[in-house]
């Protein structure tokens, strides 16, 4: 049995077969022939923007369409294969890892963010020049991966037993998306799983084991199948709700009995599907939400595509209130959807990354001409996350909005210049300093009687939602594998007053 130590992204055991998506490059000892590894490159190149064009022609395809056929990026590798003798596809890969830092050294955000696309570039040239299926197994697998993308998540929920990245933050959205779902995801730098192989992940020894023994199997088998059900402590001051990305969250939402869904992330909903979703699809899937919450209040905050969270048919160069003007049929389809689920009048819509008032009427204002086109009277809420640095800093100008809940995932981003996937280890760092400004959004609620929630990871930290709570926060939303933690830290805090 070999053990590696990990970092821990999100709890939970995983035993099963390793499918690795980028396999690793093995540098072959054997001479290579250079002419024939430059030809072997310039046919995968070709192939993999043939590829890209024949499964769509939206503007996301484009971006990678043009990083393919960049030519310092083919110009870089025929150098390496040339210069250093390696093959194509470890040449390739090289390049395009300087190509991801200059990406990652630019001042453009945008540009930062095309990150993703080049991960996925990456994958599949170097599927093509490694002979291999592109296709994921159909039978559960523990993934391993450089990062994780939120695409492939999604595609593979069923199958997917655990994840092992070689690099993660606690609020990239792949690491959000497995803490939801209660899915193990470990950081493991240096190491080199073969595809098929078994392994188990066991973070509660923060440890990723090969060849494991035939009694450790059983042992972590029993632990993936335990019930994790548990009474939930009820605080009348408090109150407790849960982060969702779809329908099977929010039915174990409802049977935990947390007093509601304080953050549904619909862009998940929205890449069900490479094209928009159509308003039935929609209105289908937040009736049921809405449904089974039964009564309680139920937050849906409009698509925040963006980031590592792209879908191919909306042009989003960032996160925020111009995916909705340039996509204006996208966003009203959503509305009239929501609107429509709205059969218990608990519904509430929350725009995200919101920089000004101006902005936040402007949305509201939309939603109630739609609302009223729609002859809908039931009662809605029309709030916003807090979450740009614009915004905190003109709080006192939000008066109209009827909520707020707190994204420290993207503030402390903008505040403390953190990339969400390095978040994790900088957070001490900086978590006084953001207690130190979220003072006067919590003393500008409680004046105006604005009802104030955070939502952010940091929420599921115990020491940080101590402080938080400390700071006058009742409301508070996370994911369902961290509520059990959050409970107790309120029955704590409890205890402490009492
Ligand atoms: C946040 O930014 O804190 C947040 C909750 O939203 P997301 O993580 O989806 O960007
Ligand atoms: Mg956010």
């Amino acid at each position: 049995m070999k053990i590696h130590f990990v970092e821990v992204i999100s709890e939970g055991y995983a035993y099963g077969p390793a499918f690795v998506t980028i396999p690793e490059l093995i540098l072959e000892d054997k001479k290579i022939n250079v002419d024939k590894e430059i030809q072997k490159l310039e046919m995968a190149l070709k192939q993999a923007a043939h590829d890209v064009v024949k499964h769509s022609t939206y503007e996301y395809f484009d971006i990678q369409n043009m990083m393919i056929n960049d030519p310092i990026l083919k110009k870089d590798a025929v150098e390496i294969i040339k210069k250093e003798k390696k093959n194509a596809a470890t040449a390739l890969s090289e390049a395009l890892d300087k190509y991801k830092e200059n990406l990652l050294k630019s001042n453009s955000k945008y540009l930062q963010e095309r990150v993703y696309d080049l991960e996925d570039v990456k994958r599949r040239i170097i599927l093509i020049l490694l002979n291999k299926k592109n296709n994921f197994p159909k039978t559960p697998f523990v993934l391993v991966c450089d990062e994780l993308m939120p695409s492939i998540f999604l595609e593979n929920k069923e199958n997917i037993l655990g994840v092992v990245a070689k690099k993660a933050g606690m609020t990239s959205h792949g690491a959000i998306l497995a803490r939801g779902a209660g899915i193990p995801f470990v950081v493991c730098n240096n190491i080199n799983l073969k595809n098929g192989e078994d392994i188990i992940i066991d973070t509660r020894r923060k440890a990723l084991f090969e060849e494991p023994e035939e009694s450790y199997i059983l042992e972590i088998s029993h632990l993936m199948n335990k019930n994790t059900d548990f009474e939930v402590k009820k605080y009348k001051e408090f109150n407790l709700l849960v982060n969702v990305f779809d329908n099977q969250e929010v039915k174990k939402a409802a049977n935990l009995d947390v007093d509601g869904i304080g953050l549904y992330r619909t862009e998940f909903v929205f890449m069900h599907e490479n094209r928009p979703m159509t308003y039935d699809e929609q209105q289908k899937i937040y009736k049921e939400a809405i449904t089974l919450m039964n009564g309680k209040p139920v937050c849906f905050r409009t698509f925040d595509i963006g980031d590592d969270k792209q879908v191919a048919y909306i042009k989003a160069h960032h996160k925020g209130f111009l995916n909705y003007v340039n996509n204006p049929t996208i966003f009203e389809t959503q509305i009239k959807a929501l609107l429509a689920s709205n059969v218990n009048g608990n519904l509430k819509i929350m725009f995200p990354m919101v920089e000004t008032i101006d902005e936040f009427k402007y949305l509201k204002n939309w939603v109630l001409r739609i609302k009223k086109e729609m002859n809908n009277d039931k009662p809605i809420l029309i709030g916003m996350m807090l979450e740009t640095k614009k915004a905190l800093i003109s709080i006192d100008e939000f008066k109209e909005v009827d909520f707020i809940s707190i994204g420290t995932n993207d503030l402390t981003q903008e505040l403390f210049q953190i990339r969400r996937d390095e978040q994790s280890s900088k957070i001490t760092a900086y978590v006084d300093d953001l207690l130190k400004a979220l003072k006067k959004v919590v003393d500008f609620a409680k004046e105006n009687k604005i009802y104030l929630s955070i939502c952010g990871e940091l929420a599921s930290i115990p020491t940080i939602s101590k402080a938080f709570m400390q700071l006058g926060i009742r409301n508070f939303s996370v994911s369902l594998s961290a509520f059990r933690d959050l409970n107790e830290t309120v029955y704590e805090f409890n205890e402490k007053q009492d």
